[in-house]
Order: C-alpha cells, then structure tokens, then sequence
C-alpha cells in the first residue's frame, strides 16, 4: 500500500536549540529537494540513506532564504514510518519552523494528522499496535519504572507472548477443526484430557497478562492521591516532604486540562499524583473546602487517601469528622509530629476513629517514617488492595477488555468441552479468543479504534 507524503513539525513548538520538520512518504526526497540548496551542491536523491546534508531551506518562488538547516535523509524501509522520511532540523524558532514547513506542504505534502508517523509505521508493518501504543507511554512516562516498562513494550515483549498465545490456540483450533471434518478418519486427535489441559494453560496465561495490565496501568498513570486532615496537623509539611526527594521527572500531562496543580511523586517507580494544595493560603480548612464542589469531585476519585492526624492535639471532633467521609475509600492514616509526642492517640481510640485501616506514626518535618510510608504504598498497590481509578486512556483498557474477552471465550469453551458439547461449539469460542487476542497487537482491529488511539498522539509523532 503506497500512501500520500505527510509532513509535520515534530519537536515542541517554542524556542529550542533545533527544530524537525519531519516528511514521510515516497515524495519525501522530491519534495524536500524543491526547496534545499547544498552547500556543497549536494542531490537528496542522490545521497546515501541516514546521512546528513548542511544547507538552506530556499523559497523557491523568490529564491529567499529561511533558514540554515541541517538535512537528515533515512530511505524505506529503515526509517521510522518505514517510508522514505526526510527530516529538516533548523534552528529552534518557531519562524523559521513554521515557514519551512509551509514551504514542504506548498511543494506537495500533506499536514500530518496526530499519531499519523506512528500509524504509518504500523501500517506499514513495521510495528504492531500494542508497541505503536508503547510511543505514547514513552511520551508521557512520569517516572523512570514507566519509561522501562513501555520500552518493553516497544520491544515487543507484550506483543511476543500475545502471538505465542494465538499460535498455541490456533493449533488447538486445528486438531479440533479436523475432528469436525473428519471424524470418521484415523487422525491425529488431542484426548478431551489434552484438550482441557491445553486451554487451562492458555487460560492461565491470560489471567497473569491481565494482572500484569492492572500493574502497568499503575505505572503509567499513577495513582490519583489526596492528603486530607484539619488545618495545621502538617498536610502541607507532608507534600513537601515528600516531593523534596521525590519529585517525578515529568509533570506535565499533554491533552489534559486542569485548574487544580497535580505535584508528581515517584515512589517505587509509581507516580503518586498528588493534589497540590500546598501552595494555596490556609482557607483550605479542608471540612469547609470539602463542600466545593471540586474538592468532593476529587476526593471522589481519588485511589487512595493519606489521612493526617496531629499526634500533639490528639483527636478532635473534627478529625471524627473527617473519618466518617473516608469509610469506603482506601486509606493510610498518619499520625503526623510524632517527635513532639508518642503518646496522645492510644490505638484503641483509633480503632474507634477509622477502623481497620492501616496506620503509621511520622514526623514530616523532621522526616521519621516517610519510607514506610512508600513502602506501605507499594505493598497495597501490589497485593491489589488499591487501584488505579478507570479514567484511563483507552489503548490500556483496550488491552485490558481484550485479554478479558478472550478469557471468557476460553471459558466458555472449556465448559462445552468439559459438557460434551459438540466440537463446532467449542470451536467457535477457540476462534473468538484468537480475535480477542489479535486486537492487541493489531491484526484484528478495527478502522475506528484505529482512530481512538492515534488521535491520542500528539501531531508530529
Ligand atoms: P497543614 O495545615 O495541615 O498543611 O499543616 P502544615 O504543614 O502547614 O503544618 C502546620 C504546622 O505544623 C507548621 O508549623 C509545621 O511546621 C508543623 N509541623 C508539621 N509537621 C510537623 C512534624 O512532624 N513535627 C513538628 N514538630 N511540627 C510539624
Ligand atoms: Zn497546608
């Protein structure tokens, strides 16, 4: 399939050391060489693949330079799209970006569409979907645990056991299919015995990549966390105890608008995101601020919530208040200021105050106890007791329904095996878990969540 020539600026736009236009499709070269001069007289068409050429970009209406550009040429099918990719690098300013691409997209190409390189690259078979999808982690990783496992990711590792997988069930489907036809012939047959044992196994291996997808998903997307307690019990100490070690390496997340600062803390490699309520003036009594309506909203959906108490004053009426909000959310309480006294909360009062939910005594200022508090974070994270709320992107939970639709056809079929069903019964259900499967990596998907996760990319990529 040959596909028309796409052109976009693909490095942040702003000023910066470089700037890329980046041009893929089989016009690329052509293109490009309207508007280049060589300083050495130089051909695109002629020079070798991944070399670079020193240059400028020419208007070639009124010969006007635009800017002085370094010309990077990668031919199909070593590139990224694994089409013909020119890639301009000028200098960082917006202007002189903006106009050579003009100047590309007058000469024939096409603005790209968000995501339209990476599509390209998956169109062209270059990539799969699942590891297409992995070039969006890479972009938004948060802490360095992200960044690893979406490297995986584009390595292929997950890609690697979902084809395992379809192979085993497609040879599974075979020995059944031929039973089908020939059932009066002496073939070569799988006893029910192997039959069963064969889709348990493959059952199986589902059910760990799906735990697996709950776990990546923390690692990705971090758990959405709110510290809460009465003024001056140290919420603010907290955070900024927290964040002075921890703070992850990026924290910006493109595509999503917020009026309340998120801080991001990485502990364990899991991006806590923490509501910054920090740097906003002590009207944030917390029970006041509970009835606007945006702090309940959050609240609402926080994954996980660390209650602060004051172990000096002890429990007040409104800390009982306070408790009574967080009866069905996930909790660590921390009794705060534990330097200046051990003794005012006794365990059998905070029982009463909030049940069975863990508990751990710190000092924020004088930084006693943070590291259990991580690593109490990290044990409820992985022992499943919290989870990451299901405002997700769509490509993860894609994964995630699809390894849960094929584990459920798979359960089907072992049922009809193990009633006695007829084989075309259960055959039938092999066949759909192998779809469910191919959807991951892209071999049965279809055009419009093709769409839905390309549009999730950002133009240039
Ligand atoms: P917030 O209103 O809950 O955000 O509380 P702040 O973090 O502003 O802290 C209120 C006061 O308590 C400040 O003077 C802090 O220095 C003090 N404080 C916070 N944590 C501790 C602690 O662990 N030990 C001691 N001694 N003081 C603390
Ligand atoms: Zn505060």
């Amino acid at each position: 399939m040959i596909y028309d020539t796409i052109a976009a600026i693909s490095t942040p736009l702003g000023e910066g050391g470089i700037g890329i236009v980046r041009v893929s499709g089989n016009e690329a070269i052509n293109i490009v060489e309207k508007i280049f001069r060589s300083q050495r007289g130089v051909k695109l068409h002629e020079v070798g693949s991944h070399t670079l050429s020193l240059g400028y970009i020419v208007n070639p209406e009124n010969g006007e330079v635009v800017d002085e550009v370094l010309i990077s040429v990668m031919r199909k099918p070593r590139s990224y799209t694994a089409e013909d990719v020119v890639e301009i690098n000028c200098h960082g300013g917006i202007v002189p970006l903006r106009r050579t691409l003009e100047l590309v997209l007058r000469s024939g190409a096409r603005l790209a569409e968000p995501g339209e390189f990476t599509k390209r690259a998956f169109l062209n078979g270059r990539i799969d979907l699942a590891q297409a999808e992995s070039v969006i982690d890479i972009i938004r990783a948060k802490t360095d645990a992200g960044l690893d496992l979406a490297l995986n990711q584009l390595q292929g590792k997950l890609s690697e056991k979902i084809t395992n997988l379809r192979s085993e069930l497609l040879e599974i489907l075979a020995f059944v299919e031929a039973s089908i036809d020939f059932p009066e012939e002496e073939i070569e047959e799988l006893s029910e015995g192997e039959l069963v044992s064969r889709c348990k196994k493959v059952k199986e291996e589902i059910s760990k990549l799906i735990r697996e997808a709950d776990k990546g998903k923390v690692y990705r997307e971090g758990l959405s966390t709110v510290i809460i307690g009465r003024p001056n019990v140290g919420k603010s100490s907290l955070l900024n105890a927290l964040l002075k070690e921890k703070r992850a390496i990026v924290t910006d997340i493109p595509g999503t608008t917020r009026d309340i600062i998120e801080e991001i803390i990485n502990v364990g490699g899991i991006p806590l995101r923490i509501i910054d309520t920090a740097g906003i003036r002590e009207t944030e009594d917390v029970v006041e601020k509970m009835g606007v309506e945006r702090s309940r909203e959050f609240f609402a959906k926080a994954d996980l919530v660390l209650f602060v108490l004051d172990a000096y004053t002890g429990i007040t009426k409104e800390d009982i208040e306070i408790a009574n909000m967080l009866r069905d959310k996930k909790a660590i309480v921390l009794i705060n200021k534990i330097d200046l006294d051990e003794g005012r909360i006794d365990p059998a009062e905070l029982r009463k105050l909030v049940g069975d939910k863990p508990y751990l005594k710190i000092s924020a200022t004088e930084e006693i106890g943070l590291e259990e508090l991580e690593n109490k974070i990290l044990e409820m994270v992985f022992e499943g007791e919290v989870q990451v709320g299901e405002k997700t992107l769509v490509t993860r939970l894609r994964h995630k329904e699809a390894l849960q639709k094929a584990q459920a056809h798979i359960m089907d079929a072992l049922k009809s095996i193990e009633e006695g069903m007829p084989a075309d019964l259960y055959a039938i259900d092999l066949k759909a878990a192998w779809e469910a499967l191919g959807e991951i990596t892209g071999e049965t998907v279809e055009e419009d969540i093709l769409d839905r996760i390309f549009a999730e990319f950002c133009i240039g990529k």
